[in-house]
């Protein structure tokens, strides 16, 4: 076997997480190393961001023109779905990773194709593509930037075969399907769901805990009545039960009794962090209460910066550290739980798909990347040359979620039902805006209804969390973002920025 390879870090996973831990410990004057056993850049760029953009942007263009006399007669009246194919091919690269592999080249991050596994503190041993197997040493800490998986789909979908979609499939796949089963209602699907049916697909939602679980009511409502214009058939309490493929097509069984026939079916599962098979189970790490014979992956404590707790070496970062270091203010958390006083309680390995409690994102992604490498920068000693003061002494990111439904909803902060369980009682605010009142610049956006929910603290006045569903939802998120870390009180955000209809 080849010499090890030494270097102060090892990330492995070069996805949104790994690539901003990379770039911030390179830029330092560290030796990194990244291991990556699919394609650098990682899902946002191939499977997830980057192609439902491109897939939704179209549909959301073409009606916004459509919405306003004078460009409407300017506009076809369809998509042209071949080219939005090509384009989303284009965007991602033909998914190929030669641009994200030269960047890394240029950043002096050292690229190591294969599949890693944790063999020891510090140690890495990586199972090359072609066969072979090599050991990268860190001489400081190593990062796992592993992301997040689907949990398996039941059998009784999956033995529909390659039909059977995951987000993956549906945003890479070849061909628009004539006709779409979407199984689940969480945002993903809501989004792929909608952007398919704008492509030309005949698309019937089969979501058995209904639209968006967890998302307020008003907001919901308007992105079903949109969908419902896209001519996507609902069906709000009940799912999928079993998927018979044959003759071409399939046949899914709905729980209600109905039978859909369909070209593909895509099933939304609860995404959670990717941590099995990378050794974890081997490492004497001290885990959460409730284990005491071993590690338990889903008892990991981390602090804020994602440092396991019981080592002073090992970090996860993005989807693989779950939402728990989102918006951790203080303490320690455990991977997929969300940690703070603004986060809410999404406990360990609970769903963070399907409702509006915890998802993940790659602005936070990105933030944790950051924040671990900042960590070891520091115990280090080794001054972070990409850290500002301003950026030194802001707290984690508060990162928005979001339903990439047309209109757009947008929440920021604990949901109202996460408030609540937090043994809060906030003042809720409710703004709803229907078309008859709009501004000509809202008609314009294609959906001139528009929602905002602002929590808000009775006995401090400030801005707790808020949602916002309509044109400007994510704009507003972030603005009111900025209100909660600030601790601004909430007249101070209506005041810079009236909610959606003010
Ligand atoms: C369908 C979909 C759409 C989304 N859309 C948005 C959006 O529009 N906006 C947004 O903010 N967020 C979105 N998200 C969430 C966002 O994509 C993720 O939060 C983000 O990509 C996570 O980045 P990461 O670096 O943690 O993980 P990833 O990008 O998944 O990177 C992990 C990397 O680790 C590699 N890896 C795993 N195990 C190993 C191993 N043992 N050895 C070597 N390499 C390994 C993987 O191959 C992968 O490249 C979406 C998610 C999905 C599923």
């Amino acid at each position: 076997m080849a010499e090890p390879v030494a270097v102060d870090v090892v990330v492995v996973g070069a996805g949104t997480a790994g690539l901003a831990a990379c770039r911030t410990l390179a830029a330092a004057g560290l030796s990194v190393a990244v291991v990556e056993a699919e394609l650098a850049g990682g899902a946002a760029a191939y499977w997830a961001d980057i192609p439902l953009d491109a897939l939704r942007l179209p549909g959301e263009v073409l009606l916004a023109a459509q919405s306003v006399p004078g460009a409407q007669d300017a506009v076809t009246t369809t998509l042209d779905a071949a080219a939005t194919l090509q384009w989303r091919n284009s965007l991602v690269h033909h998914w190929q990773d030669d641009a994200a592999a030269a960047t890394l080249e240029r950043a002096g991050v050292q690229l190591l194709r294969g599949r890693a596994r944790i063999t020891g503190p510090r140690q890495v041993s990586v199972a090359r593509l072609d066969g072979g197997t090599e050991v990268a040493e860190a001489a400081l800490a190593v990062v796992l930037a592993t992301g997040s998986a689907p949990e398996p789909v039941g059998e009784e979908l999956h033995s529909a075969g390659a039909a059977c979609w995951g987000t993956r499939e549906a945003l890479s796949a070849a061909t628009v399907p004539h006709r779409l089963v979407v199984a689940g209602g969480g945002p993903l699907a809501a989004a792929i769901a909608q952007a398919y049916a704008r492509l030309g697909s005949r698309v019937v939602l089969a979501a058995p805990d209904g639209l968006l679980p967890g998302w307020p009511a008003p907001a919901v409502e308007l992105a079903a009545a949109s969908m419902r214009a896209d001519g996507i058939q609902l069906w709000r309490t009940t799912g999928a039960t079993k998927a018979t493929a044959g003759g071409g097509s399939l046949v899914v069984e709905l729980a209600n009794g109905h039978t859909v026939d369909c070209d593909a079916l895509l099933v939304d599962t609860p995404r959670r962090p990717l941590l099995a098979g990378l050794g974890l189970e081997s490492l004497e790490i001290p885990s959460g209460p409730g284990s005491p014979g071993g590690l338990r992956l889903d008892a990991l404590r981390l602090d804020a910066h994602g440092l396991v707790q019981g080592t002073d070496w090992l970090y996860l970062a993005g989807d693989a550290a779950g939402a728990g270091l989102r918006s951790a203010g203080s303490g320690s958390t455990a991977p997929g739980a969300a940690g703070s006083n603004t986060s809410g309680s999404n406990t360990a390995g609970s769903s963070t798909a399907g409702s509006n409690t915890a998802a993940f994102s790659s602005t936070a992604a990105a933030d944790q990347g950051r924040r671990a490498a900042a960590s070891i920068l520091a115990a280090a000693g080794v001054e972070d040359g990409r850290a500002s003061p301003a950026r030194g002494a802001a707290g984690p990111a508060l990162a928005p979620r979001m339903v990439y439904t047309d209109p757009l909803i947008a929440a920021v902060g604990p949901s109202l039902e996460q408030a609540r369980h937090q043994g809060l009682d906030p003042t809720v605010l409710l703004n709803r805006v229907s078309s008859a009142d709009a501004t000509p610049a809202r008609r314009a956006g294609g959906h001139a209804d528009v929602f905002s929910q602002l929590l808000v603290d009775p006995d401090t006045s400030r801005l707790l969390g808020a949602t916002f569903a309509g044109p400007d939802a994510a704009a507003l998120a972030q603005l009111a973002a900025l209100a909660i870390t600030a601790r601004l009180p909430a007249g101070a955000l209506l005041g810079a920025a009236p909610p959606p209809g003010d």
